[in-house]
């Protein structure tokens, strides 16, 4: 008893104040050195061979130390651990603005009925698409690029164990997007992570297990958010100034348990409904989607400011749409980038150390993947059966790898 307390009161001595909880992840990556281990999931470009288990030797997952993957962050107790105690009691949390969490309706949509939506006094997302929060002491959101005719490229629910062919596309073309990492698929698939560091993308915190955070507690929206950051930092080396809540859905309370963790909410002002492909939408809705979306790069629809677009690496589907339309994107918008870069953020994570050249200035420090192979193309089989298998999957590697075994087979015969 005696011990555990004073473990407690340390803990709560190293976090004085929440902006420093990062300090206390003792990563053992170093985010400006990271090499990609030569292993079948990094070499191939088949879908079930990526996507087979493998431990990565620069990061254990321990489950005790962890919140279970895919479930809220808080399930089996982490709320109860000295860190997570001691980052919680650091808030204070009487200056959070009041704002009760929201209900999901049975339908399985949240409930918005009673919600004044004309003044929207809470500035939630959801409701009316606010951007520009009403309370104070929260950071404002980024939703857009300022420049004229840019592109913002940002890639969320990743790191998707089915990459290569993706990433190296982004590569060649030289191009760096935001990725929003789920916590869960940090800890699943770690070298997919390391990789996107590697490649010099734009990393930011989408999550442990993707829920509507307005309707989740302060413990839990705080949870979902901290146990991202620490995941991310633990397997990158490098912790998000940046996070982006699912289905956009953040009103001005989660915005500030955000701001407690030195984290700015990034929404977006172009969504291609690239997720919805093939599945609740029809794949050429979603095409059309992205030819307006390029068309508006040179018919003057951003001569005077940019945009942020929502796309995904969820999937095959939604990684081959985006190699097959990112040339013609290039071609139609003076800039395509990821927005730490927009915004001209040369310092996108807590690691002031870790730089991104300022906007207009290409980075000198472009780094080689040592993935060997040659294929070019993401098969855009399986979307169907693969977007609800990601989406779905539970905690289990092994049941993740059988469900998109599946739905490959599914795909052959269908
Ligand atoms: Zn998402």
């Amino acid at each position: 008893m005696l011990a555990k307390s004073i473990a407690v009161s340390l803990a709560l001595a190293q976090f004085a104040s929440a902006a420093e909880y990062w300090e206390s992840f003792k990563s053992q990556v170093n985010p400006k050195n990271i090499s990609i281990p030569s292993i079948p999931q990094t070499t191939s470009y088949d879908e079930v061979t990526q996507c087979t288990y493998y431990e990565a030797s620069n990061f254990q997952f321990v489950e005790s130390e962890w919140p279970t993957p895919w479930e809220t962050a808080t399930s089996n107790g982490m709320n109860k651990s000295a860190e997570f105690k001691a980052l919680y009691n650091s808030i204070n949390w009487g200056n959070m603005p009041n704002i009760s969490a929201r209900t999901m309706g049975a339908d399985g949509a949240i409930d918005m009925s009673g919600y004044d939506e004309s003044n929207d006094p809470d500035c939630w997302w959801s409701a009316t698409t606010c951007t520009v929060p009403k309370h104070k002491d929260v950071n404002p959101d980024i939703y857009t690029c300022p420049e004229p005719e840019t592109w913002g490229l940002t890639y969320d629910d990743g790191p998707n164990c089915s990459h290569n062919a993706f990433y190296d596309f982004l590569e060649e073309q030289k191009l760096k997007a935001t990725m929003f990492y789920i916590g869960s698929n940090v800890v699943d698939w770690p070298v997919g992570a390391q990789r996107g560091v590697k490649d010099g993308h734009h990393i930011a915190d989408h999550t442990w297990s993707h829920q509507m955070m307005t309707t989740l507690s302060n413990e839990e929206v705080l949870a979902e958010l901290y146990y991202t950051q620490k995941a991310i930092k633990m397997v990158t080396g490098v912790t998000p100034r940046h996070w982006r809540p699912a289905f956009g859905d953040v009103d001005d309370r989660v915005r500030w348990i955000a701001t407690q963790l030195n984290l700015t909410t990034v929404l977006w002002n172009l969504d291609t409904d690239d997720w919805a492909a093939g599945a609740s939408e029809p794949v050429s809705q979603v095409q059309g989607n992205y030819e307006d979306f390029i068309k508006m790069g040179s018919n003057g629809t951003f001569a005077t400011s940019g945009n942020i677009v929502l796309t995904h690496e969820i999937d095959n589907m939604t990684m081959q749409m985006a190699i097959d339309y990112l040339p013609q994107i290039k071609k139609n918008y003076k800039n395509v980038l990821d927005v730490a870069t927009c915004m001209n953020i040369t310092t996108p994570y807590m690691e002031n150390s870790v730089k991104f050249a300022p906007f207009g200035k290409t980075s000198t420090t472009s780094s080689v993947v040592t993935a060997a192979g040659s294929a070019t193309s993401a098969s855009a089989s399986s979307s169907d059966s693969a977007q609800t298998a990601n989406k779905e999957s539970s905690a289990s590697k092994v049941s993740a790898t059988s469900a998109l075994a599946l739905a490959l087979i599914v795909a052959i015969f269908a």
